[in-house]
């Protein structure tokens, strides 16, 4: 039987324990409730959220406009297939096409299967529009990549948890270092290279900002060797770094964008890839897809958290905010130099490195924050990456920043 009555901590850890695959070590805390930008837990107790779940719940927790887009539609059509034609589909293309401005979109559910899409789409092009000898082309990624989990994702990963044992992996890509002009320019050369993939910040490596003119000067090169630049801004994307995308901070129209995470407001799984007619016109019916992928449900809060993105003005909120977050986080590093490495970031994607001390580390960190009412997580050992609702006001930051400072100085 499934019971919903009321489950303690140490319960649900339990049952997640027994019954669930091991695949994430998560922080112990049980959520059972968010309202932008706060989280409470089983008994009750309430958190800001610094995490916003990976930067998927960019508008906040359960916004209002969001839920009653995703009611009201899930009261009328979620799902009719590709097979068919739906009344939302090309209303929410169309919306998001003029929105990011590119000819076209392709609506697909997880950020990974945006990333496999946009890998698809510029190999097709490749030897349609390049003519790259057949199984020839060469996609150039860069070293601490993070694009999603599938194989052919990880196949490009530089990351030995994300690969190990999971051989063999799939051929065709040329790795270079991140934030490296000099070695893109090197790798572009080779005249079956059809794609540069690429996150214009590196979030799950620990929040890396490449120096200022690398997308633009990136964007130069692809040009000048005929390679698509395909930008994966699953996560820096819809206001979170502070524009509308990470790579407005240089001017750059990718040719082909990745989008996932918020284009849903953290409701319901919903990424999409867009590029114009010259590549997205490669791929013809039946060569690629997904049965959820553009689904009517998807459509109609696609458009209403992108609305909201615009209504609510957060991309500027996150600016300001992220300014005052790191002005607060570099001051407590020159309080404690023994305990804070770095800060760094852009709008609210930003990450702060904790030094090791007496036996304990970033986890020991989160663990303390999130008995004074703070969630984060540590990303590769030493790193915090903080990341709230791009809703969050002044007055709330400052106190955020006080447990945050808190919890630093009993560390
Ligand atoms: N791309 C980037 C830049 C990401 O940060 C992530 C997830 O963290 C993904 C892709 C994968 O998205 P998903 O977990 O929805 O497959």
């Amino acid at each position: 039987m499934i019971t919903t009555a009321f489950i303690s901590t140490q319960e649900a850890i339990a049952l997640e324990e027994r019954y669930g695959a091991h695949n994430y070590h998560p922080i112990p805390v049980v959520l059972a409730k968010g309202e932008g930008i706060f989280l409470w837990d089983v008994e009750g107790k309430k958190y800001f959220d610094f995490l916003s779940a990976y930067s998927a719940v960019n508008q906040g927790h359960c916004h209002p406009r969001i839920i009653s887009a995703l009611i009201e539609q899930a009261q009328t059509l979620t799902l009719t297939s590709r097979a068919f034609y739906n009344d939302k589909l090309g209303l929410c293309e169309k919306y998001m096409a003029e929105y990011f401005g590119y000819d076209k979109v392709l609506m697909m559910n997880s950020g990974a299967e945006a990333n496999e899409t946009a890998l698809k789409l510029a190999r097709k092009w490749g030897y349609q529009k390049k003519g790259i000898p057949t199984n020839q082309a060469v996609i150039v990624a860069v070293q601490r990549n993070f694009h999603g989990r599938t194989l052919a994702i990880i196949s490009a990963s530089t990351d030995k948890t994300a690969t190990s044992n999971f051989g063999p992996f799939m051929p065709g890509y040329h790795i270079i270092p991140y934030n490296d002009i000099q070695a893109l320019e090197k790798a572009l050369q080779n005249p079956n290279v059809c794609g540069f993939w690429v996150e214009p910040i590196q979030g799950e490596a620990g929040v890396f900002v490449p120096d200022e003119g690398y997308l633009a000067k990136s964007a130069e090169l692809c040009k000048k060797y005929n390679v698509l630049l395909m930008m994966d801004e699953v996560q820096t994307g819809m206001g979170r770094t502070g524009k509308l995308l990470a790579s407005h901070h240089e001017n750059v129209h990718p040719d082909i964008l990745i989008l996932g995470k918020a284009l849903s407001g953290g409701t319901y799984p919903i990424s999409a890839v867009l590029a114009d007619d010259e590549v997205m016109l490669c791929i013809k019916p039946g060569e690629h897809g997904s049965t959820f992928g553009g689904n009517p449900l998807a459509c109609a809060i696609a458009m209403t958290a992108l609305q909201v993105i615009k209504d609510e003005k957060l991309p500027e909120n996150a600016e300001k905010m992220g300014i005052l977050f790191r002005k607060r986080m570099q001051k407590l590093m020159q309080c404690y130099p023994e305990k804070i490495s770095a800060v760094r970031g852009k709008g609210l994607l930003n990450a702060v490195d904790i030094k090791e001390k007496n036996g304990k580390t970033a986890w020991d960190l989160c663990l303390a924050m999130k008995d004074k009412g703070l969630l984060a997580k540590p990303t590769h050992g030493d790193k915090i990456r903080f990341a709230p609702p791009l809703i969050i006001n002044e007055n709330q930051m400052n106190e955020a920043c006080d447990i945050i400072a808190e919890a630093v100085a009993e560390y």
